[in-house]
């Protein structure tokens, strides 16, 4: 057996990277297929996503659009009541911030609203393989009088600090036991991807034909309890590997403790982040949770600290 350290990582450099890059290195977390990235692997990855339906994929990464349009042109767009967007009214210009999902799931609905038709023609053109087979064309009407453009991270994180909470999603890879994940998931406005242990097969050899656990923060190495701990971690992963010479992961997986080890990225905007900490860091929360919420809660504040202070 493997025993790790928890741990975080916020992904900087995957916010820079182009959505298809973003969504393929997010969406391999859950096979644990990440050595198959190549410079030409994305746009297959995400077209294969995308054809299985396995839409939380598409919810890692986001869009903020500056849409320039009349009242009544955006009133057509709220009557729609599109789902999981934050949109806010800005000058002359409305920011509407969605995931390449919820972007595919409004455009599939609602062909003939002008701003839908407008934010097509500025996005459908530039990235076709995200929204192939979703649009089945406008209605034709003049659309001439929208004006639509993509705002930049950067642009995003110069706005005034209550549209910056909104509008900037983090995503965070935490490496830590299965417990902590079960109750990060509670977090209902984020986005999830969990490497699966229905999938992966822990004796193969990437896995160094073994199971890796976290380092239980509760027990002390060279103590009796910790011992205690090695030993059920020792038995279970022997009974787990001899389960899986006849049958499935998903069967042997049933065995294996809230101890194990997984990766979870979380995609949310800061407002949810501002949340998860102040119920994740309290001194109320679970001991695991802190030891990784902490530490993540001061390194975003430090970056953002108008927003999450
Ligand atoms: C110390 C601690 C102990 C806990 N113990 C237990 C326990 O014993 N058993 C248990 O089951 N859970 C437990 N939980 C989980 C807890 O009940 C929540 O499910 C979890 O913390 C998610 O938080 P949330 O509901 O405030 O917000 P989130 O899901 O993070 O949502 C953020 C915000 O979105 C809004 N929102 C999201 N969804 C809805 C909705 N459907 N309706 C209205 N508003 C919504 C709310 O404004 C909410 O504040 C515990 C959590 C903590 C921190």
């Amino acid at each position: 057996m493997i025993v790790v350290d928890p741990g975080f990582e916020i992904q900087d450099a995957l916010d820079q990277a182009s959505l298809v890059i973003r969504l393929e290195a997010c969406g391999r977390i859950c096979y644990k297929s990440e050595e198959k990235i190549t410079k030409d692997s994305a746009m297959p990855f995400v077209k294969k996503i995308a054809e299985h339906g396995h839409n939380s994929v598409m919810e890692m990464a986001v869009v903020t659009l500056g849409v320039q349009c009349s009242a009544e042109q955006f009133d057509e767009l709220l009557a729609l009541e599109p789902k999981y967007f934050f949109m806010d009214r800005r000058g002359d210009e409305v920011l509407i911030t969605g995931s390449v999902r919820s972007f595919r799931e409004l455009y599939g609905r609602a062909a003939k609203t002008a701003v839908v038709e407008a934010m097509v023609a500025f996005q459908v053109n530039k990235h076709p393989y995200l929204f192939e087979g979703v649009w089945d064309g406008g209605s034709g009407q003049d659309i001439s009088d929208i004006q639509v453009r993509k705002l930049a991270i950067a642009e995003v994180e110069k706005l005034p600090p209550e549209l910056v909470a909104k509008h900037r999603f983090c995503g965070v890879m935490f490496t830590v036991n299965r417990a902590v994940t079960h109750e990060i998931v509670r977090h209902r406005p984020c986005s999830y991807l969990q490497e699966s242990q229905r999938y992966c097969r822990y004796s193969q050899d990437k896995f160094g034909n073994q199971v890796t656990f976290v380092k239980p923060m509760f027990y002390d190495e060279g103590t009796e309890e910790y011992a205690l701990w090695q030993q059920a971690m020792e038995d279970t992963e022997k009974i787990y590997l001899k389960l899986l010479e006849s049958s499935t992961p998903q069967a042997a997986r049933t065995v294996l403790p809230n101890s194990c080890k997984t990766e979870i990225i979380v995609y949310c905007n800061l407002e949810e982040w501002k949340h998860i900490f102040k119920l994740r860091t309290s001194p109320a929360a679970e001991p695991s949770m802190r030891e990784v919420m902490i530490p993540l809660a001061e390194e975003l504040t430090g970056r953002y600290p108008d927003v999450l202070n």
